[in-house]
């Protein structure tokens, strides 16, 4: 923690992107981490994903959000110190932090590992609030405290830079995947080629699934052959949606926008299943009819648990699996932004903490 100062109550100071508001750049700030308790690891963040939920939620997308904020829930860094009672992980230990940092511990959920739907309501990395009241702040800085049993182990093979977006990105599509089958024999469709979407081919070719991705167009189709997709079709052609009709198992929605459901809802056949991980700011209608003619089902999922996201990053250790990332400086985070929202990122922009540079500001 070379770059902190100590503060009065023990804990740090970590320098920061901080917005203060939904239309507001980003300013070089800091935010005060507290010290470490029993069971606290310290964390030295040296990359951190951008992820499309950071503008939602920074842009008041989603509804009113917690300023000043500190985004960012896609966090690799490595241990800089841990509190007395840590077993899990040691000084120097290669680790990931997702998009939650406590949860009840308690509900029926949390105990079935299951924490990201915690009845309590889990502890967001950032534009939200401990339960002690203190408003938590995100992976948009040189460094974080998070108990230890909401850390991950980034296994050796898996570099941090491509590491950072797995937290999210990535077990945001191997919950799903995993959790409806995805596998050899399995139509799958993968429906948007970004940050989640190219994870999503990459992981459901490894798990050996029939892959194919329904991007707007086919200009990313050699990128989707490269990450595993068997097939890619572009949306913005009518002729797709004849010609896949009642094709599919599985398809995984990523998409950030509205999309015309009863369309995608018409390539999947018969007990069928479209997941929605993408969660655009508006409401979204279908007809029932779309579902009961083939008894399709509609379904929905968010992040993944504690241990299903070791389980994911163990899995993509061993199949040789990373984010495609384009490596930023914390003075480009903006221009990033309005990238991502123009689909212009290939596929992951990660922030390289090190180019806070040495604290003097
Ligand atoms: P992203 O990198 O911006 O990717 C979204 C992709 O959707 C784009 O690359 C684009 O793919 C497609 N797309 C964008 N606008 C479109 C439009 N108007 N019509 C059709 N397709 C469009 O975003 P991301 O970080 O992957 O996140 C995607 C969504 O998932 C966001 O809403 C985010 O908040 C949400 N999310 C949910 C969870 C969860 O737990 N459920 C976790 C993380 C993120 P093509 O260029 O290939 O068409
Ligand atoms: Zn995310
Ligand atoms: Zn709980």
């Amino acid at each position: 923690m070379s770059e902190t100062s100590t503060t009065p109550t023990g804990g740090h100071t970590a320098q920061a992107l901080v917005t203060q508001g939904a239309s507001k750049p980003f300013e070089r700030s800091t935010v005060e981490r507290r010290a470490p308790r029993a069971h606290d690891v310290v964390i030295d963040i040296k990359f951190a994903g951008i992820c499309h939920s950071d503008i939602h939620q920074g842009r008041e997308e989603w509804g009113q959000a917690l300023f000043p904020m500190v985004p960012g829930h896609e966090i690799a860094g490595v241990v800089a110190e841990v509190g007395p009672e840590v077993s899990r992980y040691s000084v120097g230990d290669r680790v990931g932090v997702g998009c939650f940092v406590d949860s009840c511990r308690e509900c029926e959920n949390c105990k079935a590992g299951d924490e990201q739907y915690c009845l309590e309501g889990e502890v967001p990395t950032y534009n939200g609030k401990a339960y002690d009241g203190e408003p938590t702040f995100g992976g948009y800085s040189t460094s974080i405290v998070v108990d230890e049993n909401y850390v991950l182990g980034i296994p050796e093979g898996v570099e941090l830079d491509v590491a950072a977006p797995l937290l999210c990105a990535g077990i945001t599509l191997y919950s799903p995947l995993h959790h409806w089958g995805a596998g050899p024999g399995k139509k799958v469709a993968i429906i948007g080629m970004g940050g989640l979407g190219h994870m999503g081919v990459k992981i459901a070719a490894a798990l050996g699934a029939d892959v194919t991705v329904l991007s707007q167009t086919t200009s990313k189709e050699e990128d989707g052959k490269r990450f595993g997709a068997h097939h890619y079709y572009a949306t913005k052609d009518e002729s797709t949606f004849e010609e896949l009709a009642g094709h599919f198992d599985l398809i995984v929605n990523t998409v950030s926008a509205d999309l015309p459901i009863d369309k995608y809802l018409g390539l999947l056949g018969l007990n069928g299943t479209l997941v929605h991980v993408g969660i655009p700011e508006g409401d979204s209608s279908y007809q029932a009819f779309s579902l009961a003619g083939m008894r399709r089902s509609m379904a929905g999922s968010k992040i993944g648990g504690i241990r299903e996201t070791q389980e994911m990053l163990d899995f993509c250790a061993k199949h040789g699996l990373g984010a495609e990332v384009e490596v930023i400086s914390v003075d480009e985070v903006d221009q990033a932004w309005d990238r991502v929202v123009d689909s212009d990122v290939r596929y992951r922009f990660v922030i390289d903490t090190s180019t806070f540079g040495s604290g003097a500001d």
